[in-house]
């Protein structure tokens, strides 16, 4: 087993970081954190700071929670740089890294569907050894289903961007990384996560790829944002790698929990940020509520 990609280095200088909230309800208390904690990094080190908005979820994306977090995140006191940057508006970009990794043969073509795959893998011998990956991940994808590494690929046309499309892991490859948060971090390709979407047949990248191009092309030099993403950061290293692109370090804040410890969630309105400023609350003692 090798170590490779390396360990990302430590943010490298001059400092770039983003935030990169999903437009699909109103932020809450949690998020507020973890992006005052990335703009508190950014500031800290005299870098620059970018906003992305991670539009890409068709069914769940509504243009007015865009405007509500650019407005909340401002309330906050958030400052970031001009022109907000908009996943939508980037799709030929994806589409070109897409065509990389076709070139370089590092992608197949998926006809299956999620029901295919939950049957798959409630047959015993379809587990992963080490019992794959938790419940709420992409799930392990079996290797009985890949094409053969020498197969010809089907052309990237309209027909093919009409398709799934999903990484051909390195099975058995260890990767690690450094969290500047939670310490070292490691997986292995093929048990922990497994073959993962890339394309959607709706003609839109996944996240895992929307967010290494946009990582990369925007020179981003670390990623501050929940914990919650620490498993895809190992899908994220291998596009990155593949893509040439230089690793960004990682800083992955814990996930604030209510009081009887579940995640907050966007359903969580008591404490959108929207309601706790309706309620009179001011920025500063908000964030001195979670610690930052
Ligand atoms: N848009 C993602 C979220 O709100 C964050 C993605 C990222 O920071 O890479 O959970």
């Amino acid at each position: 087993m090798s170590l490779s990609p390396a360990i990302p280095p430590p943010a490298r200088s001059p400092y770039v970081g983003r935030l990169a909230p999903s437009p699909t309800g109103r932020l809450h208390l949690g998020h507020a954190r973890t992006f005052a904690l990335a703009a508190a990094r950014a500031r800290e080190a005299g870098g620059r700071l970018l906003m992305r908005i991670d539009d890409l979820d068709t069914a769940r994306c509504r243009p007015e929670f865009t405007a509500a977090a650019l407005e909340d995140l401002a309330w906050l006191g958030l400052r970031w740089e001009e022109p907000v940057i908009v996943q939508s508006a980037r799709l030929d970009r994806y589409r070109a890294a897409l065509a990389r990794l076709h070139a370089a043969g590092l992608i197949f073509p998926c006809h299956r569907s999620r029901k295919d795959l939950a049957e798959a893998l409630s047959a015993p011998h379809e587990r992963a050894p080490g019992g794959g990956p938790p419940a709420d991940d992409e799930p392990l994808y079996p290797l009985a289903w890949r094409p053969p590494a020498d197969a010809p690929l089907p052309p990237l046309d309209a027909a093919g961007l009409a398709t799934n499309w999903r990484f051909r892991v390195p099975v058995g490859r260890e990767l690690v990384f450094e969290d500047g948060h939670h310490g070292p971090q490691r997986a292995v390709c093929g048990s922990d996560f497994g073959d993962f979407l890339v394309w959607r047949k709706d003609g839109y990248p996944s996240y895992q790829l929307a967010c290494a191009v946009d990582d990369a092309e925007l020179g981003i030099t670390e990623v501050v944002r929940g914990a919650d993403l620490i498993r895809s950061t190992f899908r994220q290293l291998l596009l990155l790698d593949a893509l040439g692109a230089p690793l960004p370090a990682y800083h992955h804040a814990p996930l604030l929990t209510d009081e009887r410890g579940v995640r907050l969630a966007k359903r969580h309105d008591a404490l959108s940020l929207a309601t706790l400023r309706a309620a009179g609350r001011s920025p500063a003692t908000l964030l001195d509520d979670c610690g930052i």
